[in-house]
């Protein structure tokens, strides 16, 4: 027979077995390379970028529009976990980023997520007048500042990729100066089967890239694990263009 155990008898008649008992076995979150903040910057280019300037193991992950609520939620908790460094192009009317903004605000404030401009109704810009431009890129720039607290100045991407030197000069003459190309895309845009888009990520994920990807579709966030793991196999470190880039002056 077992003897009784001794009781304290300082301690609580009910004792907090439910706080004791053993947690069940997690599943071991997957944790990206750590980014050094003592990484010298590069100054603010003065036009369109379509990579990084380094030669280090860094890839700046960029993710667009917004239009999945639930997949920008899932991003949003993913960068918490992971320690995914991420510039989120926000199209702030998508559903989603509002409710995101609980767990994405501390993120931006210790400058693991940036956020920046990929305007406000996702129109071709080409086809756009120069104070349409303006236009649909000051409302969202309105609008993540209430939600966000934050200018994303310089940096924008031009829904499509599509721009000019017209449309350069004219998000310029309102302060976004940098369009942000990529080079390399989860071709998540629309949906896709998440091993089709791990093929991508496995040919795009690579030094001094940007690549871009979508908070519209789930597939992507069905596969963080792997691709956290493609990016460790590989000693990337993820990267924010404000972790690449001075300040403006
Ligand atoms: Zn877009």
């Amino acid at each position: 027979m077992t003897p009784p155990r001794p009781v304290a008898t300082t301690l609580p008649a009910e004792p907090i077995t439910g706080a004791l008992s053993p947690l069940p076995a997690a599943t071991p979150r997957p944790v990206l390379l750590p980014f050094d903040p003592n990484t010298p910057k590069f100054p603010l280019p003065k036009g369109p970028i379509t990579g990084l300037p380094t030669s280090n193991n860094m890839m700046a992950w960029t993710v667009d529009d917004g239009f999945g609520a639930e997949t920008v939620m899932k991003y949003a908790e993913f960068a918490r976990d992971s320690g995914a460094r991420i510039t989120f192009f926000v199209c702030a009317g998508a559903p989603g980023w509002t409710e995101a903004a609980n767990i994405l605000n501390p993120l931006i404030s210790s400058g693991q997520v940036q956020i920046a401009n990929h305007t406000y109704t996702h129109a071709d810009l080409t086809s756009l007048s120069d104070s349409q431009i303006q236009e649909t890129l000051m409302q969202n720039h309105d609008l993540i500042k209430q939600m966000y607290g934050v200018d994303p100045r310089p940096f924008y991407r031009p829904p499509f990729g599509r721009r000019d030197s017209r449309t350069d000069a004219a998000a310029a003459a309102i302060g976004y100066t940098v369009p942000v190309m990529w080079y390399g895309s989860l071709s998540d845009s629309g949906e896709i089967a998440p091993d089709q888009l791990l093929k991508f990520a496995n040919k795009w994920f690579l030094p001094e890239h940007i690549v871009i990807g979508h908070a519209n579709f789930p597939a992507v966030t069905t596969v963080f694990p792997q691709l956290v793991e493609l990016l460790n196999n590989r000693n990337l470190v993820t990267v924010t263009l404000n972790d690449i880039y001075e300040k403006n002056a």
